[in-house]
């Protein structure tokens, strides 16, 4: 027979497949002999079969009375015995929390006689009744579905009518008429009587927390949080413990560290004379848990105890629900607790200090995502005002403007604003570019505004409920305020809230210090971050390289941990005034007009290159040949048409613009993106990437003669055939020949076309590297390009989960993956000394470097900030076997 039932006596903390999160934990504690409820876990199978087949699979019920009995013995009590029941309460629990998203039902037991017995047995009769009243009510909204609002009016009315204003005032009597009061509702909305039978009850209980797994919001909490929807949740079923039976009982939670700051010292609040849920749901006022040991000194220390023991067993920040019946303490709930992004640092260097994990164990316990939570600016947490209103955390940052209602009115703006939409759609793209941040009152993380932000790397705030936005009065209203189009408001991307006004923003205190500007002594979470970096540093196979196109990037990228430049970009030395030039070039009509452009280039891209050696002397600065399509450097298509037929109306000569047009209509082409771009452009424009190869030796050379080391490679960009790298080569390799002082410069290409993944056995014959640029790469595999297609339709296909994140985020490791370690592993195949690295946005993606660890790269490029990221996950990825901890 299947087993479907554990005592907690059976489990341990790693069946948390088996049994879930709560109740695997409630077994571990069981097994420390720590002072748990007698109880019992049916496990998440038993779901899985409940909602594959529609009904509890067969003996569970029998296996659970089995495991009742036992229960009934410990506590010497039975349930729905008259004298003297036996009360139980049901809890979910799956493998990750899901903090308020599933149901728990307290206790299940109590029923029209029953209650009887529980208030002589106890001798508190307010407590029978008070316990029976919160069952009828738990039980109805939970099993059938009846609205809260109902009983809550009831109990308002109860309120009112004593004369009170807190239910721990009203009397037995007046419980009494509310439990009454209550039966009624529960009637007219579920149809039939309440369950007077207690096995009855657990069984109605038991079935609810299996189906509360698919209601609604718990479906769209895992979507959102990229749990899987098929685990199932666990049931726990164990004897209740009363912390409502007078001044000697209360209940509370508490953390053995303090999640916020990762301080040392327990945190947590305490509530006398009240069961578990009335803490979390701010009914009374709590006292901090400090004043238990006032209250109860005994069970304080009690707690204190158990608390040490749970750290040590855990090895880690745990949090934990108790509850006090009668100076009597008992343990309801342990994990491995939340903590913000700085407590993780924190924690885990003490961690560390004391001995209880190793530095490897300590990397595991933090994340890229957390340490670039940390070198956002944030606002200052001593000028907060109170927030409007409270939105969805969807891409974090701190962003402070004036509204703006709509995009065009955004993009035409002077000052910082704030777009502010029920919704964003592609129409908004330009104004959402041009905003601090971005604030929608409708959708969730995976809305069009959230996913846009992210890749844009604004903040922003989505789902904002409370808002009443009014495009016609332009006005946002929130809670009776009315805030006008142009009034300031600040938006923390990383809380969700949104102030009114201008908070102060604070630059990071992390970003402050890899800039050099703050030492890391006395001060706790730099120290920990510096920690944690150094052996990051120390551990890791890959190494980090930065994209910097100029000296002033480089310089940050250098102090942000970079060894080397992995993608200079050339194409910024085209721009500003050097435009005229290449216009000219374009232009040219014969070979002397287009020599005498590239003449005119070659002394500016030659200092551009002699500054960015400079910066980076003693580290390899890969420098990629010109990329993007020439028409790309002149004026738009739609200008120059207005501008030429303005002047041709007023009679005027179009002049240059006339040639220019001529030119662009020439030049035109429809999918730009798979046009004459890359090392085409090098094969079809005589001299070009000679010119750039020539300022790039030249300026190696003069680096040499001023005692200095530069370390150039020359990338070509966008080759799908090994002939095209060859011609290009044979024309650089006879420039540099003629170039006398530079050192020796390697030459390699890009992988960023499929078809370069599939021959580069072939094309390694000819690259002394390769290079991934995983954006293009991604784009030409899966055929979209990410300007159409990111605020077309990447939304919908998150939600439908057709991608379970952004593919120019995070690496698609089985599609364009999959092209990467065939280019990998047939690179290396022909040769065996081949440098590889990646030089898309990737490369400083968490979960990406991850991937290109195990792909074997040498290497990951990414923007200056996203540098401190890739070494601390490259690091981590390195020492992956190390334990891990969940958190989650
Ligand atoms: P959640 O996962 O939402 O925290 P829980 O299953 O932990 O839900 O239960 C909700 C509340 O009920 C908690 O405060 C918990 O401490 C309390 N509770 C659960 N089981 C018992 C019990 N057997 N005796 C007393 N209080 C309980
Ligand atoms: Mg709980
Ligand atoms: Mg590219």
């Amino acid at each position: 027979m299947a087993r479907y039932v554990y005592n907690f006596g059976d489990g341990n903390k790693d069946l948390k497949d088996l049994l879930g999160g709560k109740g695997a934990n409630l077994a571990e504690m069981t097994r420390m002999g720590l002072p748990v409820p007698p109880g019992f876990t049916i496990t998440t199978l038993a779901c899985r079969e409940y909602l594959r087949t529609g009904s509890v699979p067969a003996g569970l019920f029998e296996e659970v009375e089995e495991h009742l009995r036992e229960i009934q013995a410990r506590m010497d009590k039975r349930l729905g015995d008259r004298g003297d029941p036996l009360l139980l309460s049901v809890r979910s629990g799956g493998k990750f929390s899901m903090p308020g998203m599933m149901e728990t039902i307290l206790d299940i037991g109590l029923t029209d006689t029953s209650v009887l017995g529980l208030a002589a047995r106890s001798g508190d009769a307010r407590f029978a009744w008070d316990s029976y009243r919160r069952l009828i009510q738990m039980f109805g909204r939970t099993v059938f579905d009846v609205p809260a609002e109902a009983f809550e009016s009831e109990l308002t009315g109860a309120r009112a009518h004593a004369g009170v204003t807190s239910d721990a005032e009203l009397g037995v009597a007046e419980l009494q008429d509310l439990v009454r009061a209550y039966k009624k509702v529960f009637h007219a909305h579920a149809g039939r009587d309440f369950p007077q039978a207690p096995h009855e009850q657990l069984y109605l209980a038991i079935t609810a927390v299996f189906s509360s797994w698919n209601a609604e919001r718990a479906v769209l909490y895992r979507r959102q949080e990229r749990i899987p929807q098929d685990l199932g949740t666990a049931v726990n079923v164990m004897a209740m413990v009363f912390g409502n039976r007078g001044a000697d009982s209360g209940t509370g939670v508490a953390f053995t560290r303090d999640p916020a700051t990762g301080r040392r010292g327990v945190y947590g609040d305490y509530l006398t004379n009240a069961q578990g849920e009335d803490v979390v749901a701010g009914i009374r006022n709590t006292v901090s848990l400090h004043e238990l040991a006032t209250i109860d000194p005994r069970s304080y220390r009690q707690l204190l105890s158990v608390m040490e023991r749970l750290e040590q067993r855990y090895r880690d920040l745990c949090d934990i629900e108790f509850t006090i019946e009668n100076g009597k303490l008992w343990m309801l709930q342990t994990r491995v607790g939340k903590r913000t992004p700085a407590a993780a640092f924190v924690i885990a260097g003490q961690l560390v200090d004391e001995g209880t994990i190793t530095l490897d164990e300590a990397l595991q316990r933090v994340t890229g995502e957390q340490l670039a939570q940390l070198m956002f600016p944030s606002f200052d947490p001593t000028a907060l005002p109170t927030p409007l209103t409270t939105g969805v955390p969807a891409s974090p940052g701190a962003a402070v403007g004036a509204i703006v209602l709509d995009s065009a009115a955004a993009a035409a703006a002077s000052g910082p604003v704030i777009l502010v939409r029920r919704e964003t759609n592609p129409d908004d793209l330009a104004g959402m570019i041009a905003a601090q941040g971005i604030l929608t009152s409708r959708g969730g993380k995976t809305s069009h505004a959230a996913v846009v932000a992210r890749g844009m790397g604004k903040t922003c705030v989505c789902g904002a409920e409370e808002l009443v936005i009014d495009t016609e009065a332009e006005t946002v209203t929130v809670h009776g305020t009315v805030l006008h189009a142009g009034d300031i408001v600040s938006l923390d991307g990383t809380t969700g809230r949104v102030y009114p006004g201008a908070v102060p923003v604070h630059p990071s205190p992390v970003v402050r210090y890899f800039e050099g500007e703050l030492s890391p002594a006395n001060d706790p979470l730099l120290a920990a971050v510096q920690r944690l970096m150094t052996h990051a540093d120390h551990t890791r196979r890959l190494g980090v390289h930065a994209n910097a196109d100029t000296a002033t990037d480089a310089e940050r990228a250098r102090r942000f941990g970079a060894t080397g430049i992995g993608l200079c970009r050339t194409e910024h030395m085209f721009l500003g005034d050097r435009r005229t030039l290449v216009e000219r070039l374009i232009l040219a009509d014969d070979d002397t007009e287009r020599d005498a452009a590239l003449a005119a280039l070659l002394p500016l891209q030659r200092a551009d290159f002699i500054d960015l050696f400079t910066a980076m002397d003693g580290l390899p600065v890969t420098i990629r040949l010109i990329d993007p399509p020439l028409h790309e450097f002149l004026p738009a298509l739609e200008d120059l048409t207005a501008r030429v037929a303005g002047a041709e109306a007023l009679g005027r000569d179009p002049g240059h613009d006339a040639v220019l047009l001529t030119a662009v209509r020439r030049m035109h082409e429809q999918n730009p993106m798979l046009g004459l771009r890359g090392v085409r452009l090098g094969l079809v424009i005589p001299g070009l990437f000679a010119m750039q190869v020539r300022a790039i030796a030249e300026a190696a050379a003069r680096r040499v003669a001023d005692g200095g080391d530069p370390r150039p490679e020359i990338m070509v960009p966008l080759v799908g055939a090994v002939q095209e790298l060859e011609t290009v080569r044979a024309e650089a390799e006879a420039v540099l020949a003629g170039i006398g002082g530079a050192p020796p410069i390697r030459i390699g290409t890009m992988i960023e076309v499929p078809r370069a993944a599939l021959t580069a056995g072939e094309i390694a014959k000819s690259a002394q590297f390769f290079s991934f640029g995983t954006n293009d790469l991604t784009q030409m595999t899966w055929a979209f390009s990410r300007d159409d297609v990111e605020g077309a339709f990447f939304s919908r296909y998150l939600s439908l989960g057709i991608f379970t994140a952004s593919p120019f985020e995070t690496i698609d490791t089985t599609g364009v993956g999959e092209l990467i370690q065939i280019a990998v592993a047939r690179g290396r195949a022909a040769r065996p000394d081949l440098t590889i690295g990646v030089c898309g946005e990737h490369g400083g993606d968490p979960a990406s470097v991850r991937f290109f660890h195990r792909t074997g790269l040498d290497y990951v490029s990414c923007s200056p900030f996203r540098i401190p990221i890739a070494r601390l996950e490259a690091g981590r990825a390195a020492t992956a076997d190390a334990t891990t901890s969940d958190s989650r």
